[in-house]
């Protein structure tokens, strides 16, 4: 393999020349050249000038079983070489794709049985907009076509999953030239440090889901076909809700004939210490977003599973007009099949909620403890988000352009760390295989990153 600063000098005369990059300011990434990263083991990912980064984003949020498995590389060259590919249009598809659907319903919660294949977070999310609009078509209501999001709530990037998610106040999603799709609409998120004032997170928790029953009841209840949210917000800055919040959308979508649907692509498959986020917080879904963690991002595929009832609909309501090419593509589904197998063989779900997830909280909420620049410490399991505060003593938040965050994740890159600047607040969501060495690890490195980037603040 190729390293050292000639073979990075030349990669990044390329990517400036040719690439478009997500998310990303084209004049910012001219002046600091790209990241590029060239191999992965375990928790750590090398750069390709041979620096060794500890991965505190897992990826992008997916690589749940760590880096360099060979045994999911194996499946992918043997699925490759017996059947490459087919589809799942009309009447065909492929054992991989079946074995995965049966493997699926075993590990998602009792009730969500029927499963729809895509390739990312976003297609599934549009998928799930149009085949709920079907699905209360079909049912004999077809009013029922307005969705409700939440503020700083992430589905993803095509025109219907932006305009369900609720980026506006932060990155701005809602501007790039075009206005949201009608039929939007948008609640508050349940961020009691930052909107609870003096109520306690008990009663934040009531009146934050009370915005939704007020948007049902504002909308009409037979015009509002779902609601969806993630268990914890994730790309919105770590936004973990107050006991009680699900519970109560729950109850408020039951109620008012609302599809409770989850986005499950960052909390599934173990991140909060339970297979689906839903698990965590007690509530049953009628309908879940599942991707990253899927195949831990080895091969690009999401599912959206179906209740019953939404099945039955949908398969008795003609020729569903709706798929990908690469829906249920056989080589990502033996590779997401081998994950969800070393997902369970080496407990990684029950290790999080009982091992590293709890000394991950213990350590990360110490910080927050202890540092001057951290106001609060948020997520469950191997998720946390960190508040940083212009005053944490008089909670005075840093303004939103502020650039602190950034050069804290400088900083921690620089110092061999990959942690993540959402707005305000520093994120990690490491692989689930990550050690208690490796959190010490990442630890350390955090607090270099924070006394580093307070210095810069004067705050002491
Ligand atoms: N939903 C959630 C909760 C996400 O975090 C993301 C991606 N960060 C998406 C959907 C979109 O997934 P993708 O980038 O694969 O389209």
């Amino acid at each position: 393999m190729s390293i050292g600063h000639n073979y990075t000098r030349e990669l990044r005369q390329l990517d400036d020349r040719h690439n478009i990059h997500p998310f990303c300011d084209g004049k910012q990434l001219i002046e600091r050249g790209s990241t590029i990263i060239s191999r992965g083991e375990g928790c750590y990912v090398w750069d390709s000038d041979g620096n060794r980064l500890l991965d505190g984003m897992a990826g992008l949020w997916c690589v749940n079983v760590g880096y360099g498995r060979n045994e999911l590389a194996d499946v992918a060259a043997k699925q490759m070489r017996e059947l490459p590919f087919y589809n799942m249009f009309f009447q065909s598809t492929t054992p991989p794709q079946i074995s995965l659907a049966a493997r699926l319903a075993e590990v998602t919660p009792d009730g969500l049985d029927h499963f729809f294949f895509a390739n990312s977070g976003s297609e599934a999310n549009d998928s799930i907009i149009r085949m709920v609009l079907h699905f209360w078509k079909v049912e004999g209501q077809p009013t029922k076509r307005h969705f409700i999001g939440r503020n700083l709530g992430y589905h993803g990037s095509t025109m219907a999953a932006v305009s369900i998610g609720g980026m506006k106040p932060m990155q701005d999603m809602h501007a790039a030239g075009h206005e949201i799709l009608p039929g939007f609409h948008h609640i508050g998120e349940p961020h009691w440090y930052r909107h609870g004032g003096d109520q306690s997170p008990e009663d934040f928790a009531k009146s934050a889901a009370a915005e939704l029953e007020d948007k049902i009841i504002e909308l009409g209840a037979e015009n509002v076909a779902g609601f969806i949210g993630e268990p914890i917000q994730g790309a919105g800055g770590v936004i973990e809700p107050p006991a009680g919040y699900w519970k109560e959308i729950e109850r408020i979508c039951r109620k008012h004939d609302v599809l409770m649907i989850v986005d499950e692509v960052i909390c599934g498959f173990g991140r909060l210490g339970e297979w689906f986020g839903a698990q965590y917080y007690g509530v049953q879904p009628d309908v879940m977003t599942m991707a990253k963690g899927l195949s831990s991002g080895y091969l690009p595929i999401s599912a959206v599973a179906f209740n019953s009832r939404i099945n039955e609909a949908l398969r008795s309501g003609g020729v569903l007009s709706h798929g990908y090419t690469y829906s249920g593509h056989p080589v990502a589904c033996a590779v997401a099949e081998a994950n969800i197998d070393i997902i369970e063989n080496e407990g990684l779900v029950e290790r999080t909620r009982e091992e590293t997830g709890p000394y991950f909280n213990e350590v990360i909420g110490q910080i927050a403890a202890d540092h001057p620049l951290v106001g609060e410490k948020r997520g469950a399991g191997l998720l946390a988000g960190l508040q940083l505060m212009q005053d944490r003593g008089s909670k005075t938040f840093f303004e939103a352009g502020s650039t602190a965050a950034i050069q804290c994740r400088e900083t921690a890159l620089e110092n061999g760390l990959i942690m993540r600047a959402v707005g305000t607040a520093m994120v990690l969501c490491p692989p689930l295989t990550i050690t208690r060495g490796e959190i010490d690890e990442l630890a350390e490195k955090t607090v270099m990153a924070l006394d580093a980037t307070a210095k810069v603040h004067g705050i002491k």
